[in-house]
């Protein structure tokens, strides 16, 4: 566990799955997050949750990709739930996501009837099937049903999964 007494810095929760295993992880990674207790423990399938990151600065990329890079019992490894944070990395640092599948992530819409910003949790396999378009997919806002708008550019927020 990382540090209990800063309440931002990173922390994750493991589940074991039948056959998987889960990683959650909450807050932020920096120069004081150490994955190397993590790292010996991952074995087989893994899946990483990370809805719960938050910030992650300079010194914790270069953590986070030493620690994705060098995983030498993980057979399998997917991110799941990709924050906002976790996407603008994967669109700016080319190994962000090591040999990690991306499964499913949030983008940002907005509804300007009601002014409101609502994130939506995009699974790749459905929303962006492989030799389709790059379109984001078009929601209804829930209180008012007038299309949602995508608050982002998505050639921009979007690009990573031309990465793949
Ligand atoms: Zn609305």
């Amino acid at each position: 566990m990382a540090n209990a007494s800063d309440s931002m810095s990173l922390s994750w929760r493991i589940k074991e799955r039948a056959g998987f295993t889960t990683v959650e992880f909450a807050g932020e990674i920096d120069e004081n997050t150490d994955f190397l207790e993590l790292s010996g423990r991952l074995t087989g399938r893994v899946v990483f949750h990370l809805q719960q990151v938050r910030r992650i600065n300079s010194c914790g990329v270069r953590e986070w990709i030493n620690f994705v890079r060098d995983l030498p019992n993980v057979e399998e490894l997917t991110f799941s739930h990709c924050s906002a944070v976790i996407v603008a990395q994967l669109n700016m640092i080319f190994n962000f996501r090591g040999a990690a599948t991306l499964r499913s992530f949030y983008a940002p819409y907005i509804c300007d009837e009601c002014d409101i910003e609502v994130e939506k949790l995009l699974d790749i396999e459905t929303s962006f099937p492989p030799g389709g378009d790059t379109e984001p997919p078009e929601f209804n806002c829930e209180s008012c049903g007038e299309p949602l708008e995508f608050d982002d550019l998505p050639d921009h927020y979007l690009a990573f999964l031309s990465e793949g």
